[in-house]
């Protein structure tokens, strides 16, 4: 099943549920306007074609919004799920945007910067009179960054001939960028979390493992513990780290950051000391064994699809949070379901990080810049409010947390269709 399949599977079983007509449902399925373009780009190898894309999904709800991935992998299928899943994610947050996704098929590996400035710039160039703060708002996803969204922005401004630094967002903080954004999915993430469990009044210290130690895996690790949770795995594409007594995010941090790996604190490469393991009581495992250690809460923050029906049975947690995209597959979902694993789905669980982007689009249209603290408040506000009414929602119904994020997010969107006459 693509990517794009399985989102429209939760998409239709949530219209299903809310009884929405075939004629309703075909429309909302139907991306608003998928735009391909061929960008010309002169790279060290000579004149370049590149194939860029652009999911302009819905935009009942406000202005498209969504990421531009640059990988070797990205193409239409999966840019296409994830522009539907933005939809989603964005409406039940409750912020005022649709949902788009952008990519470029590169291996952003094997070009230098000026030539991912040059990719960046035709990028906006190819898509320019298509974007806009009131029409259509990228933002970084995977392999691009701040500065990316800086070339994106200078560009824009340059054939525009005005300045807009609404039309994208994830910039750098020095050119309209918002406080937070960097830590906002992880934050997002763990708010939801400490909503979950107060909700279903689990006091004692939790146990968690976290596969990945990226952006959003490193961060929520270093936020829950703090907050006194306990984490007892974490992994990176090389390896995972166990304790059953609990790991310093920290500590890992600083040593990946010299070594290269989560595991680079008692191991160089694949050489392991022993000694160290053992007097720690610490274990060095495959990447992929995170998902199998006992713990209370795994914590997906690395790939999509990581959690199969093949190993579903494996997954010795209580609580999924999705920090990554489509971590699970639907019909792992179903076998957690039938285990009463509970899983917080990614269109709440990392929808952290659009909402910050929102703050980032408010604050540059008002021109006035808001401090961390303020970012936090507003940040804990939206995201304590979409929990609770999913929590609410699920418990009502008594469907999982996923089937009541995708209820409230069509029957929101729908919503706003209906009053604009277009179903
Ligand atoms: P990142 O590139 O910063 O980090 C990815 C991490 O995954 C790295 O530590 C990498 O080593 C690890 N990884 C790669 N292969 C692995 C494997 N086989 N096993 C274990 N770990 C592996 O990316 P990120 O920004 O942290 O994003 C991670 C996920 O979160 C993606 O699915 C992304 O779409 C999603 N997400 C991120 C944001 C954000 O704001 N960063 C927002 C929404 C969703």
């Amino acid at each position: 099943m693509t990517p794009f399949e399985q989102i429209k599977l939760h998409i239709k079983k949530a219209t299903e549920n809310l009884k929405l007509t075939d004629a309703e449902t075909a429309t909302l399925l139907k991306p608003d306007r998928v735009l391909e373009k061929t960008l010309s780009v002169e790279t060290r190898k000579g004149k370049e074609e590149l194939k860029a894309f652009r999911v302009q999904f819905n935009n009942a709800r406000g202005p498209y919004k969504g990421g531009i991935r640059f990988h070797s992998a990205a193409d239409l299928a999966e840019v296409e799920a994830l522009a539907a899943a933005m939809a989603i994610k964005c409406a039940v947050v409750g912020i005022p945007f649709g949902g788009a996704k952008g990519g470029v098929t590169i291996d952003p590996k094997t070009y230098d910067r000026n030539e991912i400035e040059k990719i960046a710039r035709a990028y906006v160039g190819a898509f320019f009179e298509h974007l806009g703060s009131d029409k259509d708002i990228p933002a970084p996803d995977v392999y691009t960054n701040p500065e990316i969204m800086a070339f994106m922005l200078d560009e824009y401004e340059q054939l525009a001939g005005h300045s807009e630094p609404g039309m994208i967002t994830g910039k750098p903080l020095s050119l309209y960028g918002s406080k937070g954004r960097d830590s906002a999915t992880a934050t997002g993430g763990a708010i939801v979390l400490a909503s979950y469990l107060k909700a279903v009044g689990k006091k004692d210290k939790q146990t968690v493992a976290v596969q990945g130690f990226g952006n959003a895996g490193g961060t929520v690790a270093k936020l829950l513990h703090n907050a006194g949770l306990c984490i007892v795995a974490l992994s990176d594409s090389q390896g995972t780290l166990y304790r059953k007594d609990g790991l310093d995010p920290y500590a890992i941090d600083e040593a990946k950051q010299k070594g290269g790996a989560v595991t680079s604190l008692y191991c160089e490469g694949s050489v392991c000391d022993a000694e160290a393991l053992a007097k720690d009581g610490a274990e060095v495992f495959p990447p992929e064994h995170v998902l199998s250690v006992p713990c209370d809460i795994l914590v997906p923050a690395a790939l999509d699809n990581v959690i199969t029906k093949e190993n579903a049975s494996e997954v010795k947690a209580k609580i999924i949070l999705e920090l990554a995209n489509n971590p699970v597959t639907p019909e792992a979902d179903e076998l957690l379901k039938k285990r009463e694993v509970k899983v917080i789905p990614d269109v709440l669980g990392n929808a952290g990080g659009v909402t910050v982007s929102y703050f980032e689009w408010v604050q540059n249209r008002s021109g006035y810049y808001w401090d961390d603290a303020e970012v936090g408040s507003k940040l804990k506000e939206i995201m304590e409010d979409a929990f609770l009414n999913v929590y609410q929602y699920s418990l009502s119904k008594e469907i999982p947390l996923r089937a009541a994020a995708y209820e409230i997010g069509v029957d929101r969107i729908i919503e706003a269709m209906r009053l604009r006459g277009r179903v």
